[in-house]
């Protein structure tokens, strides 16, 4: 098909300098290298293009798969173009990958590979094989196509070309999610970002799987014996998630297919979820900060997905907050506090500001004290300095620092009563 020929593949991809493929292909020819294909989003991008002429193909990388070895091939395309062109950026001789940058361009080469999943949510075990194992392993039949170099031919093993067509995302078996459950939200995130819809007989999987809870690890066990696709590759997947201008859309999609209870429950139902990110993000707190707050019990839920040290903490200063402020309301003692008395209180607590803002997109039933000391109480200084005073005929001590900080809430509860 005259699509996926290589000048024009070049020049739908701006970003790809002309010739550079053929060059490529002249490496991988020279080091018998069987099979050299593009795979992933590039492939989906150009077909989508040619379905629709305003897709956007947003360029990031180009990846290869070679049936062969990276190292032998990245130095005969050094040797064709020169050493200084080819700057190798990563190199990972135990996956058998590497990165390179041609022009400004950033180039994935892998070996083909087949993997299996011997622990179901684990990571799987990888070995060298062919172009063909290498889709089998992936996540859609959107994403599953490849455009050999040799003869411009797709290899399409899942009827990928359809799908696109029919804008319909679909796993490539009954498995998929109990091998890799990150893909639940990789799914979110395509179909938000594509506009596609998810088959019917996906979305049973997730809720299927999910349901069966087919993994050895649950939700309330230890967190440092959750396996990585779980945890740490979860975080990620959200995070790159929150990436993209699609994120409420794709955050719809997990609620509507049940699958945000991968992550907690309560996330699951809480029909407000979007609209409490949402304000925090304006408040400039990270999205999935306040998507792990919202959730059923967030310190455990930060720790199991390995958030930063700095979410931890700010997220660790909301519950804080969160359990003083019950404790206030449930002895009905705030009714006569005056700002000086909040102050007071809130002071001691000594949380973060981002804290607090997470309190108040909770929805707190104390929030306007809350944003009463966060935006106008916390700024009142006192009007007189440590060094006035001594001016004035005070001794240096202890009672300097009383006095100023009494001289402080008298002008706090002057400035609400003004
Ligand atoms: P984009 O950058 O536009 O999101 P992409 O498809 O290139 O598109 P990557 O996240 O870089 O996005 O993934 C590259 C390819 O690797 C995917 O197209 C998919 O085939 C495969 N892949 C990535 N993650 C998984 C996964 N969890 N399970 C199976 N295959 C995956």
């Amino acid at each position: 098909m005259e699509l996926f020929d290589k000048s024009k593949i070049e020049k739908e991809i701006e970003e790809l300098p002309s010739g550079i493929l053929t060059i490529l292909l002249e490496a991988a020819l020279s080091t018998n290298i069987n099979s050299i294909s593009i795979v992933g989003g590039v492939v989906r991008d150009l077909i989508a293009k040619s379905k629709n002429q305003d897709y956007d193909i947003i360029f990031n990388d180009l990846d290869l798969i070679i049936e062969g070895e990276p190292s032998k091939f990245i130095e005969e395309l050094q040797n064709i173009i020169g050493p200084e062109r080819v700057k190798v950026t990563r190199n990972n001789s135990n996956y058998k990958t590497s990165e390179i940058m041609i022009n400004g361009i950033r180039i994935d080469i892998a070996t083909a590979r087949k993997e299996t999943y011997p622990i179901p949510g684990e990571n799987p075990i990888v070995e060298s094989s062919t172009i063909k194992n290498d889709l089998i392993r992936r996540d859609f039949n959107i994403n599953a196509m490849a455009i050999d170099l040799k003869d411009n031919r797709l290899i399409d093993l899942f009827s990928g070309l359809d799908a696109i067509e029919n804008m319909k995302i679909d796993f490539l078996h009954e498995s998929s999610v109990l091998d890799d459950p990150t893909r639940i939200i990789r799914a979110s995130r395509y179909s938000a970002k594509l506009d596609f819809n998810l088959s019917i007989q996906a979305i049973r999987q997730i809720e299927d799987t999910i349901n069966a809870w087919p993994w050895k690890w649950h939700i309330g066990d230890n967190t440092d014996l959750a396996p990585s696709a779980l945890s740490i590759r979860l975080r990620m997947e959200l995070e790159l998630l929150f990436k993209g201008k699609y994120w409420k859309n794709a955050l719809k999609n997990l609620q509507n297919w049940g699958g945000l209870k991968i992550v907690d429950s309560q996330l699951q139902n809480d029909q407000k979820l979007i609209e409490k990110i949402l304000i925090a993000k304006k408040s400039k707190i990270e999205p999935l900060t306040a998507l792990v707050y919202e959730s059923k019990n967030p310190i455990y839920l930060a720790k199991r997905l390995h958030l930063s040290k700095q979410q931890i903490e700010i997220i660790e200063g909301a519950y804080r907050l969160k359990i003083y402020l019950e404790d206030v309301i449930a002895n009905h003692i705030y009714k006569n506090w005056p700002p000086s008395k909040w102050t007071i209180f809130l002071e001691k607590i000594n949380a973060n500001e981002s804290s607090f803002i997470l309190e108040i997109c909770k929805e707190s039933p104390l929030k306007e004290y809350l944003k009463s000391w966060l935006y106008k109480w916390k700024y009142i200084e006192s009007p007189i300095k440590g060094e006035d005073l001594i001016a004035k005929g005070w001794k240096p001590g202890p009672e300097i620092g009383i006095e100023i900080k009494r001289l402080r809430m008298k002008l706090i509860d002057e400035e609400i009563i003004l």
